[in-house]
C-alpha cells in the first residue's frame, strides 16, 4: 500500500474547505451522543482510517459538503437550539466528522461558533497541532469554554502506517501536539480504540501507554481507552482497509 503525507493531505484540504468568513460543511445535527450536543460535521480528513466511522465525505469531502458562511451557521444552530426537544443541545456544541485541524483556519471556525452561548468540544487526531503548535495559543485564548479531545492512533509506527494509511511523519507530529498541549496548560482530554483488538495488539497498546507514562504519567488519567463500535462506515472501511482517497 503506498502512504501518503498527512501533512501535504491537510493543505490541500484546508485550501478546497476554508476561506475567510465560511467553510465547506457536510451538516448540522444532534445524534444524541455527548449529551445530545449539536455537532458540526466537517468534511474530509488527513489521515484515512480503516475504523473511521465519518461517512462517505471523508472520501468525498467536496461533492459531499457546502459552503456555509458563518452567519448561516449560527443561525442555523439558533433554529435547532429553539426547536430542539432535548435540552443539553441548548448549551452544548461540538465539531466532529472528520478532521477540522487542517490549518490556523479552525480558529475561525471556531470563534464564529464561540460567539454563540455554551461550551464547544472539538475533536482532533492532532497532526497539524504538532507541526504548527502556534495554533494552541489560538486555542488557548478561547479559555474554558472550548474544550479539546485528542485521540491517539497507534503506539508504534508500523500500527500508525496500517490503521491511517499515512507516513510516519504524522505519527510523530500528532505526539508532538500532545506534548504541545500538554505543556500549554489547555484543558484536554485523550481517547484511544485501545481496547480493540483488531486495531491494537497488546504489545502496541502497552507501547502507547508507555509513551505516554514516559511523556507525563499523568496523562494516563485523561485517557478514555475504547472498544471499536460497528457502526455502518466503520464495517465498509474495515473490509476493504485504509482508503487510497486523496
Ligand atoms: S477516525 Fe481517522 S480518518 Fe476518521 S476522522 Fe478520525 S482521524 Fe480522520
Amino acid at each position: 500500500m503506498a502512504l501518503f503525507d498527512a501533512m501535504e493531505r491537510s493543505c490541500a484540504l484546508s485550501g478546497q474547505l476554508e476561506r475567510p468568513g465560511g467553510r465547506r460543511l457536510v451538516r448540522i445535527g444532534a445524534a444524541g451522543a455527548f449529551d445530545n450536543a449539536l455537532t458540526v460535521y466537517v468534511p474530509g480528513c488527513n489521515l484515512a482510517c480503516v475504523h473511521c466511522w465519518a461517512g462517505p465525505e471523508r472520501e468525498d469531502p467536496i461533492g459531499r459538503s457546502s459552503w456555509w458562511t458563518f452567519d448561516a451557521l449560527r443561525q442555523n444552530i439558533r433554529r435547532h437550539r429553539q426547536h430542539s426537544r432535548l435540552p443539553a443541545a441548548a448549551h452544548r456544541l461540538r465539531i466532529s466528522g472528520g478532521e477540522a485541524v487542517l490549518s490556523s483556519g479552525v480558529l475561525d471556525l471556531i470563534d464564529a461558533l464561540l460567539r454563540l452561548p455554551g461550551r464547544l468540544s472539538l475533536e482532533t487526531n492532532g497532526v497539524v497541532l504538532g507541526v504548527q503548535p502556534e495554533i494552541i495559543k489560538g486555542l488557548l485564548s478561547f479559555g474554558g469554554r472550548l474544550h479539546l479531545n485528542l485521540s491517539i492512533k497507534a503506539g508504534t509506527i508500523d500500527q500508525f502506517e496500517r490503521i491511517t494509511g499515512a507516513k510516519a511523519d504524522a505519527w510523530e507530529a500528532a505526539w508532538g501536539g500532545l506534548d504541545a498541549l500538554r505543556r500549554s496548560g489547555m484543558d484536554f482530554e485523550l481517547n484511544a480504540l485501545s481496547l480493540a483488538p483488531e486495531l491494537f495488539s497488546r504489545a502496541e497498546r502497552g507501547a502507547m501507554l508507555e509513551r505516554l507514562n514516559n511523556m507525563d504519567p499523568s496523562l494516563r488519567q485523561r485517557l478514555s481507552e475504547e472498544r471499536l463500535a460497528g457502526y455502518p462506515d466503520t464495517l465498509r472501511r474495515m473490509a476493504t482497509g485504509p482508503a487510497q482517497e486523496g
